[in-house]
């Protein structure tokens, strides 16, 4: 068994470079992994406190052009029932965030382009904002665009932005989307740059136990998002959706445990290395563990995503199988959640937009 003090002295030393986040990635431990997590909490506490900041969760549209391997809702799947929500719909879902004083809210939807469908966005971010008198955060998460739409959604309102790689890799990238011009990883990345111009809080995210993933494509993750400087982070383990051109590789995945463990170091790591940003703590955490949602937030955590898509719509957005919560109706999520919270020793940042302190220091 490696010492704590070995532990300790790795993830507390100097900047970690490539060995030493593959070191502490590699722990296996229970013990080991807990003082890795206890370090990481440490930290967390020092840099941005113990308050948990909600992001009402508003999954507002299935519709989406592109067709990602992996995701349940791809072009091509047939099974899902196709939905976008209202205006109305999309308000009052808003309107429960305000109320109950989340602080801030994500709309996240399918990849898709078009006039109609950004402006759509554009008028509803306009529309929340009134209504709330511009005390809900909002962040987006609608895939790729252009610069110009991009820059039309940062003027109506909205002021971060979640666009996930899912990998850094470009060799596994081209194994988890069709070989197109659709699904081009320079095209992301590019957008990524594009956001940070735009003056977006950008958030990006990787997936955790992927077929053909290595640790060294782990490593490869985290100092990518060190290199972007991004301000928030999703990580989150691969689920796989029987209805995915990926299923067939479910025989080469970690044991879903393992994928669970691995996530949590990476936060853990994450938050060493990055220690001002924002790291949300995965739903689908908890479609592995009951309990998954919270022990992220031992490891580092410090953002959270109830969902507030209505219950008819849920079963229709489904990235991975067993998504938690599915059948759970808001007022319940709420009160459970933060019961949750409390229990690990966290607090819930009521009514706060709970920013990328990252963002704030990089700006100063
Ligand atoms: S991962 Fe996103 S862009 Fe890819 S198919 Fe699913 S919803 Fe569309």
């Amino acid at each position: 068994m490696t010492s704590p003090e070995k532990i300790k002295s790795v993830a507390l030393g100097r900047e970690l470079n490539a060995d030493d986040i593959r070191f502490l990635l590699s722990l296996e431990d229970p013990e080991e992994i807990r003082i890795l997590g206890a370090l990481a909490y440490e930290v967390k506490k020092e840099n941005v406190g113990n308050r948990v900041y909600y992001r009402g969760l508003i999954e507002f549209s299935n519709i989406c052009s592109k067709d990602c391997l992996y995701c349940g809702i791809r072009k091509s799947n047939a099974e899902p029932r196709r939905f976008t929500m209202t205006a109305l719909e999309i308000i009052d879902a808003a309107m429960f965030a305000y109320r109950n004083r989340y602080g801030s809210i994500v709309l996240q939807s399918g990849e898709r382009t078009g006039k109609t469908f950004t402006g759509f966005i554009t008028s509803t971010i306009r529309n929340i904002r009134a209504v709330t008198d511009g005390k809900l955060g909002i962040t987006l998460s609608c895939g790729e665009q252009s610069r110009e739409t991009y820059e039309e959604f940062f003027n109506a309102g909205a002021h971060r932005y979640l666009l996930r790689i899912e990998t850094s890799d470009r060799e596994l990238y081209g194994k988890l989307h069709p070989r197109d011009r659709y699904h081009d990883f320079d095209a992301r990345m590019q957008c990524l740059r594009i956001l940070k111009e735009t003056g977006f809080q950008v958030g990006t995210g990787v997936m955790v136990g992927l077929p053909f993933q290595t640790i060294d494509h782990l490593v490869k993750d985290l100092i990518f998002i060190r290199e972007i400087d991004a301000d928030m982070i999703g990580l989150g383990p691969y689920i796989e959706h029987s209805q995915t051109p990926l299923y067939a590789y479910r025989d080469q995945l970690w044991p879903q445990k393992d994928r669970l463990m691995m996530t949590l170091k990476m936060i853990a790591v994450l938050r060493i290395m990055m220690k001002d940003i924002n790291i949300a703590s995965a739903t689908a955490l908890q479609a592995i563990d009951g309990f998954g949602r919270e022990r992220a937030l031992k490891y580092g955590a410090n953002v959270i995503m109830p969902s507030l898509t209505p219950r008819d719509h849920r079963k229709d957005y489904l990235l991975y199988e067993d998504k938690p919560c599915i059948e759970e109706d808001r007022e319940e999520c709420k009160d459970c959640l933060e019961t949750r919270i409390r229990m690990v020793g966290d607090e819930v940042g009521w009514d706060e937009w709970g920013d990328s302190l990252h963002f704030r220091n990089r700006k100063l």
